[in-house]
């Protein structure tokens, strides 16, 4: 709900730009703020009056030759001789102290001759003559000398401040640029502005708490975290939650972005943030907020050149972050939407030790989402928000207010007093063709597929003696690549693994794709993860187990550093023949396909539950262990 500029106000700014203005007003506008060149041009004109003035009594000079010069001499004429290295100058006056205004005395001028008989000559006649080191014209000197270079420097300074474009201008006004640091009061958002973002919204209102009853904490002898990363894809809330949590702590909330502390200067970033904390440590209990943590926070180890000023804005940050202790005060938010390439030095503890991921939300968040964004917008009785939920899998919370925009501007296109649910239709359209351009949504076929594809691995899951249990079934894509997941969690801690329950992981496994290949009789790339998973699992019940038929109690490989990856491993050897290697290979293939074949068995036989719990989760993209296993009818 961006406010456009009203056109009339575009016509304002141009017609007082043809406004003649006064000198007052260029002053005020900054056009005197290049003073330099009023500065040097006041200097020449200077040295024109000063050179004029002085040479005045050359322009009364008569110019002649050496010999008449030298006749003038002879006959008396000239009473008084100045030498200089440039020229001669004769006056017909001996005594006067010739200044040339008085216009009394005639002076002829002359380019001198190398004559050794000239200044015999001079004695003889008696002439006063005197040898003048020509005075060098001052100002037009040391105009030359220095202002003019210090000026070109200036000029030459200023020009390459203004190609590097507003940085320098920052680096250079950074005291004032402070104001940015400044912490913001009330944000104005709560909570309840925020929908979907449950788990998130939970932590964080713990978060809150501490800073509210710290006591209530530090009396247990509980830590209060220093650092919460807030993770998630582009448009989830991560910044609004942030914002959040500012407007209902009650306390200073400063919030910069990553971005802010890049500069081109080495060290400005890294200024930069101990102002912030100096700041911060003044003002607590307070809120820092580092946007976009990623822009300073990548990983150093990986970077393919090295940037100093980065650098040292992280390490500044790391050491400030550990400069403090939990009793500060000091709660310091960052969000991020690619934590991989975070520096591990941040998310060690004591620092950003607590991470929320903000997930993309399901439908029943987007229709909250959706009832958040449209509370102000005037809904036709047609609109049903749950259906636009449904009709909008994949997107997040920056995409749904987009789309509440956008339903209300073609509503007034259409001249309508209210917004219709064809203008809610025609603004989905508009928004998933944009998505879609970025690749960024699943269409609705394969959206089918990873439904059926999860339910698959659930429902084996379930039917498996032994397996863990299902815990959670997500078709909500979580970042890049995972497009769904089936989370399973062990009651209790495991160390050990009977053959039976290896069996049954790799079924588990392979009922994704099993559950693809029994309804749409097609296969996909899907699966190629879980397939990866359960062939290793196979290969290490023969090899490493000895679990195999040929091979019982036979131990093929020798164990290693098991912390090494066993393709880098030289502890890990073969110890077997390429006959061995045939067998494996073969034993392999008979054991997933013989599981394979009893997973389709399962599928089959319960293909009505494969069915029911796979439309289920297509409508509600989650389902929690509690609602699957209702469906399951336990
Ligand atoms: P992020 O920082 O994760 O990229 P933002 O917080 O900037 O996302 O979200 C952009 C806008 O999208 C928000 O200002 C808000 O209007 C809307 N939005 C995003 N997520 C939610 C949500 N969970 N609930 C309500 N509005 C949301
Ligand atoms: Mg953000
Ligand atoms: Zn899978």
């Amino acid at each position: 709900m961006e406010s456009k500029q009203p056109p009339d106000d575009k016509w304002k700014k141009k017609d007082s730009d043809q406004e003649p203005e006064s000198f007052m007003d260029m002053f005020r506008h900054g056009k005197f703020r290049f003073s330099i060149w009023y500065f040097i041009a006041a200097l020449v004109l200077l040295t024109l009056v000063n050179e004029l003035v002085m040479n005045r009594a050359v322009n009364q000079q008569q110019i002649i030759s050496f010999s008449q010069f030298k006749t003038l001499v002879e006959d008396g004429t000239i009473r008084r001789v100045q030498l200089t290295h440039d020229y001669y100058l004769g006056f017909t006056q001996s005594t006067s102290q010739n200044t040339g205004f008085g216009g009394v005395t005639d002076v002829y001028r002359t380019v001198p001759v190398n004559d050794p008989s000239f200044i015999p000559l001079l004695d003889e006649k008696g002439i006063v003559y005197e040898a003048i080191v020509k005075k060098e014209p001052v100002m037009l000197n040391l105009l030359l000398s220095w202002v003019l270079p210090l000026g070109i420097m200036f000029i030459f300074w200023r020009f390459m401040f203004k190609r590097i474009g507003n940085m320098g201008e920052n680096a250079m006004t950074f005291g004032r640029n402070r104001s940015k640091i400044v912490a913001e009061g009330e944000t104005g958002v709560d909570f309840t502005d925020v929908a979907g973002a449950d788990e998130a919204k939970a932590e964080l209102e713990e978060v809150v708490d501490f800073l509210k009853n710290p006591d209530k904490y530090l009396s247990i002898g509980g830590k209060i975290p220093k650092g919460v990363l807030l993770v998630g894809v582009p448009g989830t809330g991560k910044t609004l939650l942030a914002r959040a949590v500012a407007g209902v702590a009650h306390v200073p909330f400063f919030r910069m972005s990553g971005a802010d502390f890049v500069e081109m200067f080495v060290g400005v970033g890294a200024a930069r943030v101990r102002d912030l904390f100096k700041q911060a440590r003044e003002k607590a209990p307070c809120i820092i907020f580092i946007d976009e943590l990623d822009a300073i926070g990548k990983s150093r180890a990986n970077a393919i050149s090295s940037n100093d000023e980065r650098e040292q804005t992280l390490n500044q940050l790391l050491v400030e972050m550990d400069g403090f202790d939990a009793t500060s005060g000091v709660i310091i938010l960052a969000a991020t939407n690619r934590p991989e390439i975070l520096d591990p030095a941040l998310l060690r503890p004591g620092r950003f030790d607590r991470q929320v991921l903000v997930d993309k939300p399901d439908a029943a968040g987007r229709e909250a989402i959706l009832r958040i964004h449209s509370k102000n917008v005037k809904l036709g009785d047609d609109i049903d928000l749950t259906q636009v939920a449904k009709m909008t899998p994949g997107m997040v919370g920056a995409d749904l207010a987009n789309i509440v925009n956008e339903a209300a501007l073609l509503a007034v296109r259409n001249g309508r007093k209210k917004v219709a649910h064809s203008d809610f239709s025609d603004a989905i359209e508009k928004v998933i063709a944009g998505l879609e351009k970025k690749n960024k949504l699943i269409n609705p076929k394969e959206r089918k597929v990873i439904a059926y594809h999860e339910t698959g691995h659930a429902l084996i899951a379930a039917l498996t003696e032994g397996a863990d249990p299902v815990t959670k079934i997500s078709i909500v894509p979580r970042g890049l690549g995972a497009l769904g997941y089936t989370l399973q969690m062990p009651e209790e801690d495991r160390y050990l693994m009977t053959e039976d329950e290896l069996l049954g992981r790799i079924d588990v496994l392979l009922g994704g794709r099993a559950a693809e290949d029994f309804i749409f009789k097609k296969i996909s790339t899907g699966a190629s993860n879980d397939l990866t998973r359960a062939t290793d699992i196979v290969r290490n019940m023969i090899t490493e187990y000895g679990m195999s038929e040929r091979f019982k109690n036979v131990a093929l490989t020798k164990r290693g550093n098991q912390f090494l990856n066993p393709m880098e491993n030289p502890y890990m050897q073969k110890e077997y023949s390429e006959a061995t290697q045939q067998y494996i290979d073969d034993e392999i293939a008979r054991v997933i396909a013989s599981r394979y074949e009893r997973v389709l068995q399962i599928l089959e036989e319960h293909q009505e539950k494969l069915k029911e719990i796979a439309g289920v989760l297509l409508e509600k993209e989650v389902l929690e262990q509690k609602e699957f296993l209702a469906l399951l009818g336990k």
